[in-house]
């Protein structure tokens, strides 16, 4: 009976109740420290912490749950449950909370707080006491009263501490409020219950918090998402339409859509609202634009001034009105000036010729504002005496055209002779028709068959016509050719260019009697070539006393211009920072985008644009560095449905960020292999900005392998790396050095294709995270990467070998790390001194050599592509090779092996191996430290070297050199069974 008052029912209820002051004080902390932003998203369904009545819980059977109340550290009362029955056997204590209407939640977050005691510090208890209990719910469309029937729960959870405590006595400093979340959904009915199953453990239920999430309604992009509850998977997005806000509507073919995340975040918003004409944006909203302001059209960001000669006097306007005496032609768009009627032409003189007559004029001195001035004449003839005119009749021909003329002049044949004729001139322009204002005109009254005045002179412009052939063999399609030319003997050289899509081409406003030079360049998808050699025109004389035709000079270029442009496709090849001083027939060359003046314009040299309404995002499936990577479907029109893989680029980002990302895309879409990621295609008009590429269900390569560990034959492995390899073949025939190849950078797909990925210029330095800093300054994946990379950043289709041995081992390991968890440091010291990575567990010995090949100190040494293909294939069509000898060590010997380094393996004890480096003064120092072993010395690090009072710099250098040598050795035999 003595050990019996230990009192197990009155024990527990005393350190419970201290427990709860103590744990309130930390739930409050808690609670401060945790922010608001992540509470923000929550919908509270039940806090039994912030209710101080009785919670009035169900608790079955009575002497089981029981509900207590506590003290916070501000006196506030709050309510606890506590169950503490650990001397009896078969607990089976009920606690059921009440009803909980679950209101829009699909997916309902339970929180509880919790204190457990540690059964071993409770004597006596052993076989009854327990330390964990259960969590279930039950789901109803109401109330079912205050029964609990056991069978109608499902079971959510066995919930453990992460900490028990384990000293009652000595109270609270020993006390650990444990926390533990678990999600239950999809639910269907309208509410739930949450019950507790206690089986025999000492517990307080602190707290229990139950929530769901929520993104709370947020204007974006001048659209107006509402209150938005989670989707019921843990990965889903719920994509949400936006509405406008008030003035504002939606951009043509980019209605504005968000994704609420199954966190509460919004995520990946796509179209957007615009402010309607006669409004503009301010913050969130669309306000009026002012007085003497307008806005035509919602594409315009700003309200503007009116322009010349208009006003209005209301807010709101999409144009303004114009002043009394000007007009605006039905084709003027509101942002131009108003404008009026030309005033009469000048200086108009005739020539007579028999029974023609030609007129000349200058330009009215107002054109009205405007620049579409032509002219109109009207011929009269006319009685002698008295003067009496008629409408000249059709049978007046006029040369060029009776009205709208364009130039200034005009002939009329076929007149009566000694006739007396009025010819009026007048300019009209864009709204002459639209004024009432009198007519202004010029007008001579001339007789035929009499002798006239002659032309004045008349300014001429002066042209030339260049045109040249294509070259025969340009290096891509030609879009665009740039015509430079400048005044050759113009000191300060000033150069114009004119632009055509032609091969030819009109260049205007040239100086009489001057010489020019000229230079053509064509323009492809690999940018600007050079210049052709110079070409020198002189404009003709300028000519006086008769009306002068342009000058047209027809410079045929086509000689020269095949040589040089076909001179310009290899001088661009050779200034490439990857491409290859000679092309492979057949094979595309890769260009850098980075030679592109104009990013935007690589991206789309090589990358289709697509309208983002073609595109579903479903979910979020990663983080890529410049924003959420999520999967969708793309439906191009006349095509069917594929899965891709969507890169977003996220809010905010810099111009640069913006370049670097789509950079990605500027690379991969110039391959078109079966073993690289695909692009679909690019959205940058419009946000966010995105990169389309083809979905790879199985995710990356090294997370794929380590979750099938063990699962697939070798024949399958081989296909995987042959994959690979082909793919790396693709892109070095190319002229791509990759950089990053590395398993976490392939892709697989449903059907285990692997497809090289990871594109980007930056990327290594900035996305990888196995990148370090090198000494040599740069950021580099020690462990996938050639030496000569390394040392002097000699990256080459070599050094991607390189890592291809490191991804074979990768693959062959099912995902193991290279060199496991050797310092990047040992990696090179390692690698430098001629040990290389063992063969895996279960690899056939042919592949292990093809790895060693790979990693040749020589990079001239190490297969190509090509040929490592070709050794593949072999492999898989003689399956025969790929048997690993059963019971046999699978080391093969290595050639590359640097066999001169003492082999730790031969030392028998820590003593021999002392003297072999004439160290054994410290034999006794290993000893007392308790280094009996071989295989503990070679754990050592220079910490422990020092600690066994080893004090000179040069013997601990030389011990620890020694070591490290050891563990290289010892790596070299991992996996192999032989025991160092
Ligand atoms: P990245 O920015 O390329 O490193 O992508 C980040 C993550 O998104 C990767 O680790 C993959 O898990 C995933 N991912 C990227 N591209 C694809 C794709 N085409 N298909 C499937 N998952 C992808």
């Amino acid at each position: 009976m003595a050990s019996r008052s230990l009192s197990p029912s009155l024990t527990p209820c005393l350190w419970i109740t201290v427990s709860v002051v103590c744990v309130c004080l930390q739930l409050l902390c808690g609670h401060v420290a945790c922010g608001d932003a992540q509470n923000a998203r929550e919908v509270i369904l039940l806090d039994s912490k912030a209710q101080q009545t009785d919670l009035e819980w169900i608790s079955y059977p009575p002497n089981g749950w029981e509900e207590i109340s506590g003290l916070d550290e501000n006196y506030t009362p709050i309510r606890t449950y506590q169950v503490c029955q650990v001397m009896e056997p078969n607990q089976n204590n009920w606690l059921r909370t009440n009803w909980i209407e679950k209101g829009d939640a699909q997916r309902i977050f339970v929180e509880l707080k919790f204190t457990l005691r540690d059964c071993n510090s409770l004597p006596g208890v052993v076989g009854t006491c327990k330390e964990t209990f259960n969590l279930y719910y039950q789901e109803t469309d109401s109330e079912v009263g205050r029964s609990l029937r056991e069978n109608q729960y499902v079971k959510i959870d066995t919930i453990a501490a992460d900490e028990s405590f384990t000293q009652g006595d000595l109270g609270e400093r020993k006390m650990k409020l444990n926390t533990e979340e678990r999600i239950i959904g999809p639910l269907s009915r309208r509410g739930f219950y949450l019950a507790f199953q206690d089986v025999g453990a000492c517990i307080a239920l602190v707290s229990v918090k139950v929530y769901y999430k929520k993104c709370w309604s947020i204007i974006e992009n001048l659209a107006t998402f509402p209150d938005t509850v989670t989707g019921s998977e843990f990965s889903s997005l719920v994509e949400v339409e936006g509405v406008c806000v008030s003035d504002a509507e939606e951009e043509a073919d980019n209605s504005p859509k968000m994704h609420c995340s199954a966190q509460g975040e919004w995520l990946v918003p796509i179209g957007k609202c615009i402010c309607k004409a006669g409004f503009h944006q301010k913050g969130d909203s669309c306000e009026p634009c002012g007085r003497g302001f307008y806005k035509s059209s919602s594409q315009d960001l700003q309200c503007s001034r009116c322009p010349a000669h208009s006003f209005n006097d209301l807010e709101g306007s999409w144009r303004c009105d114009c002043e009394d005496g000007y007009y605006r032609a039905f084709s003027d768009p509101p942002s131009v000036a108003c404008t009026r009627p030309p005033s009469a032409p000048q200086n108009l003189v005739y020539n007579i010729n028999q029974t023609s007559v030609s007129l000349e004029w200058n330009p009215p001195a107002d054109t009205g504002g405007r620049n579409d001035v032509t002219y109109r004449v009207i011929c009269r003839r006319c009685t002698w005496e008295p003067e009496e005119c008629v409408p000249c009749g059709p049978n007046v021909g006029f040369s060029p055209a009776q009205s709208g003329l364009v130039d200034t002049f005009v002939t009329m044949m076929d007149l009566l002779a000694h006739a007396n004729y009025t010819f009026e001139v007048e300019a009209v322009n864009g709204v002459s028709d639209l004024s009432r204002t009198q007519r202004l005109f010029a007008a001579v009254s001339i007789a035929t068959g009499q002798a006239g005045k002659s032309f004045s002179s008349v300014e001429s412009q002066s042209i030339i016509q260049l045109s040249w052939q294509e070259p025969q063999q340009p290096n891509g399609v030609i879009t665009e050719y740039e015509i430079k030319y400048y005044e050759k003997d113009q000191k300060d050289r000033v150069y114009s260019t004119v632009r055509s899509k032609s091969t030819s081409a009109t260049v205007n406003n040239l100086k009489p009697s001057t010489a020019y030079v000229f230079q053509i360049r064509a323009f492809t998808e690999a940018g600007y070539g050079t210049y052709c050699p110079r070409l020198e025109i002189t404009t003709k004389e300028e000519a006086t006393g008769r009306m002068q035709n342009p000058v047209i000079i027809i410079a045929v270029v086509a000689v020269a211009g095949t040589i040089i442009l076909v001179f310009m496709v290899f001088g661009f090849i050779i200034g490439r920072r990857y491409a290859l001083a000679v092309k492979f027939p057949g094979t595309k060359t890769y260009i850098d985008p980075e030679t592109y003046e104009d990013p935007n314009r690589a991206v789309h040299q090589f990358a289709k644009e697509l309208d983002a309404s073609c595109i579903k995002i479903e979910r979020v499936i990663g983080a890529g560095e410049f924003g959420e990577v999520c999967s969708g479907r793309l439906k191009l029109p006349g095509k069917r449905e594929v899965s891709v893989a969507i890169k977003t680029l996220k809010v905010g980002y810099t111009e640069k960020q913006r370049r670097d990302f789509l950079c990605e895309a500027s690379i991969m879409g110039q391959f078109d292999h079966p073993n690289v990621v695909h692009l679909e295609g690019v959205v940058t008009r419009g946000k966010p900005v995105m990169i389309v590429i083809e979905y790879m269900e199985n995710g990356s390569l090294d997370s794929f392998l380590r979750k099938h560990d063990g699962q697939f034959t070798v024949i399958q492995l081989v296909g995987m790396l042959r994959g690979i390899a082909a793919g790396m073949r693709y892109l070095s025939d190319m002229g791509y050095v990759h950089r990053d190849l590395a398993a976490r950078n392939i892709l697989v797909n449903s059907n285990l294709v692997c497809k090289v990925s990871d594109f980007g210029l930056s990327r290594v330095i900035d996305d990888d995270p196995e990148a370090v800093y090198t000494t040599t300054g740069g950021k580099i994946p020690v462990r996938w990467t050639a030496p000569e990379a390394i040392q002097f950043r000699k990256f080459t289709s070599a050094s991607d070998v390189w890592s291809y041995g490191i991804v074979m081992w990768e693959v062959m390991s099912y995902g193991e790390r290279p060199y496991w968890d050797m310092s990047n440091q040992d990696v090179i010291k390692a690698i430098e001194e001629g040990y290389r990575l063992p063969a895996p567990m279960d690899c056939p010995p042919g592949l292990h050599q093809l790895m060693l090949d790979c990693w040749q100190k020589d990079r001239a040494e190490r297969p190509k592509f090509d040929q490592i293909v070709g050794i593949l294939d072999k492999m898989i069509r003689n399956p025969n090779t790929l048997k690993t000898p059963v019971g046999t060590c699978t080391r093969p010997i290595s050639p590359l092996l640097d066999q001169s380094t003492p082999d730790f393996t031969t030392f028998r004890s820590v003593g021999e191996w002392l003297e072999a480096i004439k160290m054994e003064r410290y034999r006794d120092n290993f000893t007392a430290a308790g280094y009996g072993s071989l295989e503990s010395v070679a754990r050592m690090s220079i910490e422990d070297v020092m600690s066994l009072g080893i004090s000179l710099v040069g013997h601990q250098k030389k011990i620890m050199s020694s070591i490290q040598t050891a563990r290289a050795q010892m790596l070299h035999l991992h996996g192999t069974g032989i025991q160092v």
